[in-house]
């Protein structure tokens, strides 16, 4: 079977940077599974993805566009440390993330810089304007179920668990 809308394949991989160094992986036994033809991976990894089978192995280098998107100088801006009223002084530091509700929906915000009450802020997503490498193994590739159609997700070992 190959990878098409409505499958639902299962992938070892690992993520690397264009510096070389490893951003993530998912091995033969916590093989990362997801739901083609969803949105449920970034666009350049599921098209390539698309039309291979259980064996297969490829390497694709895919560009920020088709990644994460690039780097928006407009989620990055600088805020009174009054906009943190309520945090704990040790959790605004450099690299300290916090979640916040935006126009486009829930974000992840970074804290970037801090110089005395003003604190720099970047809510683009940690790997925007970066090109991705994927080595990646498909391990299984098999029909979706109704379940996960209408969920939108994979379901069982790998996917989403509901109780
Ligand atoms: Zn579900």
């Amino acid at each position: 079977m190959q990878i098409a809308p409505n499958t639902v394949a299962s992938l070892a991989y690992v993520l690397t940077n264009t510096q070389g160094e490893t951003l993530d992986q998912a091995d033969v036994h916590h093989p990362f599974v997801y739901l083609h033809g969803a949105h449920n991976i970034i666009p350049g990894l599921e098209n390539a993805l698309t039309g291979k089978q259980k064996g297969d192995e490829l390497d694709v280098t895919i560009p920020p566009e088709d990644a994460y998107g690039l780097k928006d100088e407009a989620l990055q801006q600088q805020v009174p440390r009054s906009m943190f009223a309520g945090a704990d002084e040790e959790h605004i530091v450099p690299g300290a993330q916090f979640h916040a509700q935006t126009n486009a929906g829930m974000q992840t915000i970074v804290i970037t810089a801090v110089e005395g009450d003003t604190i720099t802020i970047d809510g683009n997503h940690p790997l925007a304007g970066e090109t991705l490498n994927f080595k990646v193994t498909v391990l299984d590739v098999r029909a979706a179920t109704k379940d996960e159609l209408s969920h939108g997700h994979a379901h069982g070992p790998g996917g989403h668990h509901h109780h």
